[in-house]
């Protein structure tokens, strides 16, 4: 119960006004009261007092949370049931074990000679593993099992971007010393993401550092209850970031900026205090590819190589919970010729949630819907987002019925724009 016992008083703060109710896009899918910030924590106290079980059905309720933080947001007396949930999934992951898919996940995370070997071996055997879609979906693949709930998915990358560039990239003198934490999709998946985010800090004269034995955030491991597989990770990255000096630490993953940022300050820093500093000047020195580049002064090339795109900007929750909004807007309304759309719903969850997409696939689309609905009433022809993880999740739903939408990190647009391609 320790977790849940240190931030009792926290858990006191509701005052069950049901306000998050309104907001929570897992309720609105599903409707039930457990599922909403209120509902999650009153399981949280009970488990504490011991008045709940800790049984499958209450790890069940538990995990259906996608630790976006919009009750965080909307709630007067700011619980932070992000926080309460990821103890309470500690609690039971301790009582009852990891769930089998946590484990491999963790086993995965923990050991990025096997996650590279592992990918290798997946690329090769994709054909072999996968269906395929037309590729006019924006996706190439899509994973044939059941029990996997038929997602589509991009095919992995041909070579991780870690391990591309050199780890030192001289800049011009007197411009910022920039560390790129990379991520996961970005490296495994997207390495154009990382390739746009190499050339722009180029451009801009900046010197770019990539730390080659920097590890996953570990946000996958902690929102499945897995605290020493997360503080591990956690602690490679401070040790392969802090080798190097720097003026900034630069994220294009709304997710492991999130870590940086709320997850290793409260749920790491605070019981850990011999890292606790540590953490907090990670938290102060990181900071979103958006933020930075309009820091910078990004300008893109002039020619008029945006012409014609009608663009929806998505809202990643972690970026949104930030408030970084103006800035990614910014960036895309100096494009030349872009045309930004405001639409509904652009600042809604995407459905993601980590692993909440695997143990709830039909939840987790139903929550995409509303969003996949507002891109296509839109009429945009790109989604622009700052968040791997949520581009995975939108090229999900667009692969049915929305195939000409293309999905693009922001990164990847400014490219484009300072090179001057279309
Ligand atoms: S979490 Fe906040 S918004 Fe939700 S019921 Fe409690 S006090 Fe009200
Ligand atoms: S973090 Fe998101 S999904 Fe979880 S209870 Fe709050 S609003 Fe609902």
């Amino acid at each position: 119960m320790e977790p849940l016992a240190r931030i009792e008083n926290e858990l006191k703060k509701c005052v069950k006004c049901g306000t998050c109710r309104a907001h929570c896009p897992v309720f609105s899918v599903l409707g039930r009261e457990p599922v909403t910030a209120r509902g999650k924590i009153a399981l949280a106290r009970g488990i504490l007092s011991g008045s709940v079980p800790i049984d499958s059905r209450t790890r069940e309720d538990m995990s259906k949370c996608l630790l976006c933080g919009r009750c965080v947001e909307k709630c007067a007396n700011k619980v932070p049931t992000d926080l309460i949930v990821l103890a309470a999934r500690e609690v039971l992951a301790r009582k009852r074990g990891l769930t089998p898919f946590s484990r491999v996940i963790s086993l995965l995370l923990g050991n990025r000679s096997l996650l590279n070997g592992l990918s290798m071996l997946a690329k090769v055997a994709s054909p072999f593993l996968f269906g395929r879609i037309p590729a006019s979906s924006g996706l190439r693949l899509r994973f044939p099992f059941r029990f996997l709930g038929r997602r589509r998915i991009p095919a992995l990358a041909r070579r991780p971007f870690l391990g591309r560039h050199p780890e030192v990239m001289e800049g011009r003198p007197g411009r910022p010393r920039v560390l790129y934490f990379v991520g996961c999709i970005t490296n495994y998946i997207y390495p154009e993401i990382g390739e746009a985010a190499v050339f722009l800090l180029k451009e801009l004269g900046c010197t770019v550092i990539i730390p080659n034995d920097q590890q996953c955030c570990g946000f996958p491991a902690i929102s499945g209850g897995d605290l020493d597989t997360f503080r591990s990770l956690a602690e490679k990255n401070l040790a392969a970031l802090e080798k190097h000096p720097a003026d900034y630490v630069m994220t294009a993953c709304a997710s492991c900026g999130g870590a940086f940022h709320r997850l290793y300050p409260h749920v790491l820093g605070e019981r850990f205090p011999e890292l606790s500093s540590r953490f907090q000047a990670l938290a102060e020195k990181s900071v979103d590819a958006a933020v930075l580049l309009d820091r910078l002064g990004f300008e893109p090339a002039c020619n008029g190589t945006a012409a014609g795109q009608r663009v929806f900007y998505h809202d990643p929750c972690h970026l949104r919970s930030r408030s970084v909004v103006r800035e990614p807007r910014e960036l895309l309304r100096s494009l030349p010729g872009l045309e930004l759309v405001e639409a509904e719903r652009s600042d809604t969850c995407c459905g993601l949630g980590g692993t909440f997409n695997y143990h709830h696939y039909g939840t987790s689309m139903g929550i995409n819907a509303a969003k996949i609905t507002a891109i296509g009433n839109s009429r945009a022809d790109n989604v622009a987002t700052g968040c791997p993880g949520c581009m995975l999740q939108i090229a999900d739903g667009l692969s049915r019925g929305h195939g000409r939408v293309r999905v693009r990190h922001l990164l990847e647009m400014l490219a484009d724009g300072m090179r001057g391609n279309p």
